[in-house]
């Protein structure tokens, strides 16, 4: 494994995974080249909702998430930004998952749907033993609770929520226009508009790339294209990846009703609307906008192109009447918070791709067929999240800081390390952890 400084990396794609991971390697001593097909953030890093949070079911992604949230808060810090660049890059809302009693919520629902929201919410409990216990300040909360903190939610329905205050939402253009700044300064070759078109093999290894502005020779490549990577991974000789690139939609709402203070309505925390088979819808506010969100089932398009992440299928365009999936999302929303469903109207659909694996845990990790490519993708609608904790995973296997395929983290989280058969990339799926707690 490499560990003397001066060997050369590629690392392929400019966005947020891109930016921290080449920041940490050039810090390590690596001499990094990032390469992106298009400008800086053309991927789905400048079209993400942008949520942080630790609230997870594997153990791994909520270590790997308080690291990231800790990292975030001194991003400007870490990456010395010049006092006068300096703009927010988190906000610690809190995330609100609210959890329905499927006995009040809809009486009208079949018994599988109760079923599965009455397990949600038990499997809440069990998630929330689990964080205490690796430290995150995680509260359950009563109904009552809930509406005395945030008297736009109707209790009725619920049956409890739990609430973490150190998650929130990031600022994505902060972190990969910061992280590349911060990449140049220590001396890495960002090449935009340089799209990686194939590669040299020899004996189980790449000796260079091939890319619209010629050959780059390098010791290392990492695969950092999250949607693309599985067409990256095949160009390279690598492995075929277990990533779906799948359409997902968000919607902005326009507040014409003051519901609320200016600082409660800031402070709004991202809040989810039900967990369960067919719940999961979102919000958070955006200055004076609310984004929304929900999971839905589009197929997966491994050929999309740049153009097709923001191209509005018609049931999902919000200006196509009533009946598309836009109001759909705001009467979920309305289930639960009318005077904040209310209050408005919807004004943009806006969409982009998700790297979707099959248990929703990234890929990060050498290849088996190219010693020297490692992949750091498929973070299915994660990303952002993960990019601190991925870019520290990626300089840990790279410059050889694995023992027994864990990495330690470092102060103030030592006592904590990360298994990295969790994100291989050839994992059995049929058997790996799988991250329920998905949105
Ligand atoms: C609607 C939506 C909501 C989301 N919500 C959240 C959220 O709440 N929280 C969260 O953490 N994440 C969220 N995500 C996911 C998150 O945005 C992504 O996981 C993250 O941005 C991935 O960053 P990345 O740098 O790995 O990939 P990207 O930002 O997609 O960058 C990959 C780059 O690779 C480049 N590239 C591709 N092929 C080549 C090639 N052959 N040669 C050179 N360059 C190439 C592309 O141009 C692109 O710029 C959301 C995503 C969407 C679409």
């Amino acid at each position: 494994m490499a560990s003397s400084t001066g060997e050369r990396v590629v690392v392929i794609g400019g966005g947020a995974t891109g930016a921290l991971v080449a920041v940490r390697l050039a810090e390590r001593g690596f001499t990094v080249s990032v390469i992106e097909k298009a400008a800086v953030g053309n991927g789905s890093s400048s079209r993400s909702n942008a949520g942080i949070r630790a609230q997870f079911g594997v153990e791994e992604t909520i270590t790997g998430m308080m690291y990231s949230e800790w990292w975030y808060e001194r991003f400007h810090d870490i990456l010395k930004t010049p006092a006068e660049q300096r703009q927010p890059v988190i906000q610690q809302n809190g995330y609100l998952f609210l959890y329905e009693d499927p006995a009040q919520a809809a009486p009208a629902w079949k018994p599988a749907l109760r079923a599965s929201a009455a397990q949600a919410w038990q499997r809440a409990l069990g998630y929330a033993e689990t964080q205490r216990r690796i430290g995150l300040p995680v509260e359950v909360l009563e109904p009552g609770d809930v509406t005395r903190r945030w008297p736009h939610i109707e209790p009725s329905r619920l049956i409890g929520a739990t609430f973490c205050p150190t998650d929130g939402f990031l600022y994505p253009h902060v972190i990969y226009g910061e992280g590349m700044r911060r990449a140049r300064e220590l001396g890495v070759e960002v090449l935009t508009q340089t799209e990686m078109l194939g590669a040299r093999l020899r004996g189980g290894r790449i000796t260079s790339i091939e890319t619209t502005q010629g050959e780059i020779v390098a010791d290392w490549f990492v695969n950092a294209t999250n949607a693309w990577a599985p067409r990256v991974s095949a160009h390279l000789g690598g492995l075929p990846l277990a990533i779906s690139p799948v359409k997902r939609y968000l919607y902005h709402l326009r507040i014409q009703r003051p519901i609320m203070s200016a600082e409660d309505w800031e402070r709004q925390p991202m809040t989810i609307y039900g967990l369960g088979a067919g719940r999961g819808a979102l919000s958070r506010p955006d200055g004076p906008l609310l984004v929304l969100a929900w999971a839905h089932e589009t197929p997966p398009e491994p050929e999309f192109t740049d153009a097709d992440q923001d191209r509005i299928d018609p049931p999902f365009n919000h200006e196509n009447g009533l009946e598309n999936f836009g109001y759909a999302t705001l009467a979920e929303v309305e289930a639960f918070a009318p005077q904040l469903a209310n209050a408005g109207g919807l004004v943009a659909t806006t969409s982009g791709f998700y790297g979707a694996t099959p248990d929703a845990n990234p890929l990060i990790g050498f290849d088996s067929h190219q010693a020297n490519l490692l992949h750091a993708a498929g973070f299915s609608g994660h990303g952002l999240m993960h990019a601190p904790i991925t870019a520290l995973l990626v300089e840990a296997l790279l410059a050889g800081d694995v023992t027994q395929g864990s990495v330690q983290l470092p102060a103030p989280f030592e006592q904590h390390s990360i298994d990295l058969a969790a994100f291989a990339p050839d994992r059995d799926f049929g058997s790996s952890a799988h991250e329920a707690m998905v949105l």
